[in-house]
């Protein structure tokens, strides 16, 4: 198969001017998929895969790829890459993209939404539940206290995703 050098140019550079600095350093060894609990949980497009996509000029095809919101930001594979690529900032320039290009995944807007409007990015009303264990209905975090969700709503409009217009 040819490759087509201008594509891989365009997705390297977009995906470094989102702050994967380093991704031209990897030489594919594998070391962070091996450690990575996202490929382990089967989100398998993250560190060496994402990388490989990349560096192939695959970064238009993969837009819509689920696996980088999968990303716990726990730096394992930061700590493993012989070669200090860093593969959680190249994650995190992914998600970048693919937010700038309004690709998001269904779970990532919900968590995103849940965020805004309670303070908390997975929520369920637990005042049944508190109730039933004799404990107050609701517990002291920002989903009660309108105060603290105006605060986090002022912030999540002043930030990136809030310019995207996404509240
Ligand atoms: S930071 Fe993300 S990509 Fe890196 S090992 Fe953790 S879950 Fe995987
Ligand atoms: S550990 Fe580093 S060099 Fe090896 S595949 Fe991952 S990013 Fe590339």
């Amino acid at each position: 198969m040819q490759i087509d050098q201008k594509k891989i140019d365009e997705a390297v550079s977009t995906i470094i001017g989102y702050g994967g600095t380093h991704i031209l350093d990897c030489v594919g060894c594998g070391a962070c998929s091996a450690v990575c609990p996202g490929v382990k949980a089967g989100f398998d497009v993250l560190c060496r895969k994402l990388i490989r996509k990349i560096v192939t000029g695959h970064l238009e095809e993969i837009i819509e790829e689920t696996s980088s919101w999968g990303c716990q930001a726990c730096n394992r594979c930061t700590e493993v890459c012989p070669q200090g690529v860093r593969p959680q900032e190249v994650v995190f320039a992914f998600r970048r993209y693919q937010a700038n290009e309004l690709a998001f995944s269904t779970s990532s807007i919900t968590s995103q939404m849940n965020l805004f409007e309670t303070g908390h990015a997975v929520f369920t009303d637990p005042k049944a539940n508190r109730k039933k264990v004799g404990l107050p209905e609701e517990p002291p975090t920002s989903a009660y206290n309108e105060q603290a969700q105006k605060e986090i709503q002022t912030l999540m409009n002043n930030s990136s995703m809030g310019e995207l217009g996404l509240f």
